[in-house]
């Protein structure tokens, strides 16, 4: 493909250079051949020798899973099992055989006939099992076009493109395989863009004219400092990106050396700084990074790829695995964020005209108890060591969280008539999320433990902007004047009633937003691993005093816009060296 300039949000920071890969994009051209009765076997041996390679594929990523992630094997253990399926694999061999057709044409001829049956179950869920199947026959007509797999690009590992990715597809991905992708769709704070981080890859999401503009195997630069894509880049670009690409390692390296040190401004502000969990980031990697402890566990990615909920005891070794390798540092569960975007693999979807307003997080919770209360005893049996705290997701008033702390109280019961041991004194609090708890911070916070702000989800519905919808992804802004008075009513709140409160949203990571944080003696921030030893980095180089004063211009100004210039002013002056690798996912259009 020819040159191009793409642009899109960075998720999660870097520079990739490599060679391009489309995930289970159907091949341009599918050649069409009759063939003569003597190709039928090379035909049929064709065609179960491309099967063979996607196996042999997708068994190699899944025996490379890490050990904390294999529950997730379960995507590619149904892409195996697609794979195998007499009615892919069958239907084609019947049309090699009875219809003399080439194998890639007999391939694309069953995808179209299982299609047509799909097609008249109007169920999403089957919906989306026919896009795996979609995706596996992809992968076996490009097999047979003898096209690479993002695994079989051999010492480049690929840059993995697609039109989206669901959560669930990056669990699957083997870090091994690719360094980085981008995607057509997306907006910064989508669930994707968040396990992108936990995977340390440069992505980019939200990228216009993506699939249009780049074919397979061409040379991409992932410019995911400033969210652009680079198609084809000429020698001047390659060089200028490989020394960016240095310049940027070696800053990492600096900031890295002191990532240990706690984070307190220069006049003796402290502010204890977690890791968010996703699903697979290790302990002593947090650890190195300079994670004071988890702030929030999402626990959610451990039931996505699953048919089945998990069973309690599985629920409460893992979490107890957890909370055993931070200790005696802390770990925060988040109860179940399941709903919106994210769902169990084998649940019949909820048709919802609009799920993110619908049945997600306490609410599905509370309205599928059995779930709640497996996993709520599951977090109280990990709590024994005493390191643990719990969150509820989304809390809309007091209602809602009386009746989530009764039902937790009656697991506390269960549990002691059992004699099985749990922490009596578990911090518990809630998220919050919504512009209610805002309101409603006074009443809330005198029945709970500690506030944990979702700024994600507290800008998508103050401002009324869908955080995963890229058209309006620049209207998704932490420095709108709404969000920073609200969240300082929730942190005045808090510190009145005499709660701790923690911001674990993007906006904890942000350098920009940073300063306006510490303004308002929040105690705890919680965010993507990567990007602690930065933060931990500039809160040792920012002085509280200062950050009040730019809070209370902030406080007084009218516009996003004025907070935006106040904010990068600000961090001009005081980091100038810094500001070149600030991973920030503030729009500058305004
Ligand atoms: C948030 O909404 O800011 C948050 C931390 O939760 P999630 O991103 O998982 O919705
Ligand atoms: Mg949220």
């Amino acid at each position: 493909m020819a040159r191009a300039v793409l642009y899109g949000i960075s998720v999660s920071t870097g520079i990739a250079i490599g060679k391009s890969f489309f995930l289970g994009r159907a091949p341009e051209f599918i050649p069409h051949e009759l063939i003569t009765l003597k190709r039928v076997e090379v035909e049929s041996a064709r065609l179960q020798n491309a099967i063979n390679q996607v196996i042999g594929d997708f068994e190699k990523a899944k025996s490379q899973l890490p050990d904390d992630l294999t529950t997730h094997a379960d995507v590619l253990d149904s892409h195996l099992l697609i794979c195998k399926d007499p009615k892919l694999n069958g239907a084609a061999l019947r049309h090699i055989r009875q219809h003399r057709m080439n194998a890639e044409w007999a391939v694309e001829e069953s995808v179209a006939q299982i299609a047509e049956t799909f097609s008249r179950i109007s169920s999403p869920y089957i919906q989306e099992r026919m896009e795996d199947v979609r995706l596996v026959a992809n992968r076996i007509i490009q097999a047979l076009l003898g096209k690479t797999s993002p695994g079989a690009l051999g010492s480049e590992r690929g840059v993995l493109l697609a039109h989206d990715l669901t959560p669930a597809d990056v669990i699957g991905f083997s870090a091994k395989d690719i360094f980085s992708f981008a995607i057509e769709l997306g907006g910064k704070t989508s669930h994707t863009g968040i396990l992108a981080r936990s995977l340390s890859i440069p992505a980019v999401v939200g990228v216009s004219g993506l699939c249009r503009n780049v074919e397979n195997g061409d040379l991409l630069i992932v410019d995911a400092l400033r969210g652009i894509v680079l198609v084809e880049p000429s020698e001047a670009e390659l060089a200028e990106y490989l020394a960016l690409q240095h310049d940027f390692e070696e800053y990492q390296k600096r900031i890295w050396i002191h990532a240990a040190c706690p984070a307190e401004t220069e006049d003796g502000q402290r502010i204890a700084v977690l890791a968010n969990i996703e699903s697979g980031v290790e302990a002593e990697e947090i650890i190195k990074l300079g994670g004071e402890g988890v702030g929030l566990v999402r626990t959610e990615f451990g039931y996505l790829t699953r048919a089945k909920s998990p069973e309690e005891e599985e629920l409460s070794s893992a979490y107890m695995a957890l909370a055993q390798r931070f200790a005696p540092s802390k770990v925060t569960f988040r109860t179940l964020d399941l709903g919106a975007e994210k769902f169990l693999m084998g649940k019949k979807r909820l048709e919802e005209p609009n799920p993110a307003l619908g049945l997600r997080a306490i609410r599905y919770c509370l309205r599928h108890q059995h779930i709640f209360r497996t996993q709520l005893r599951a977090i109280l049996r990990a709590s024994v060591h005493g390191n643990v705290a719990m969150m509820f997701p989304l809390i809309s008033g007091l209602m809602e969280l009386r009746l989530a702390k009764s039902i937790l109280n009656e697991a506390r019961q269960e549990l002691a008539a059992a004699d099985v041991p749990f922490d009596q004194n578990m911090p518990v609090g809630i998220m919050v999320e919504l512009p209610s708890a805002v309101f409603m911070a006074d009443v809330l916070a005198r029945e709970v433990d500690f506030f944990s702000i979702g700024t994600n989800d507290l800008i998508q519905y103050t401002l009324g902007v869908d955080r995963n919808n890229k058209h309006v992804a620049q209207m998704h802004h932490p420095l709108h004047p709404a969000i920073v008075r609200a969240i300082k009513q929730v942190a005045d709140m808090a510190h009145k009633v005499g709660i701790p409160i923690s911001v674990c949203g993007e906006m904890a990571a942000d350098p920009y937003c940073l300063p306006i944080l510490l303004g308002m003696s929040v105690d705890e921030l919680s965010l993507a691993p990567q990007a602690i030893p930065a933060v931990k980095h500039l809160i040792r180089r920012s002085n509280a005093e200062e950050c009040r004063k730019l809070l209370n211009a902030a406080l007084a100004a009218p516009t996003t816009r004025a907070i935006n210039n106040m904010a990068r002013q600000a961090a001009f002056a005081r980091f100038p060296e810094d500001v070149p690798f600030f991973v920030s996912q503030l729009s500058v259009d305004l």
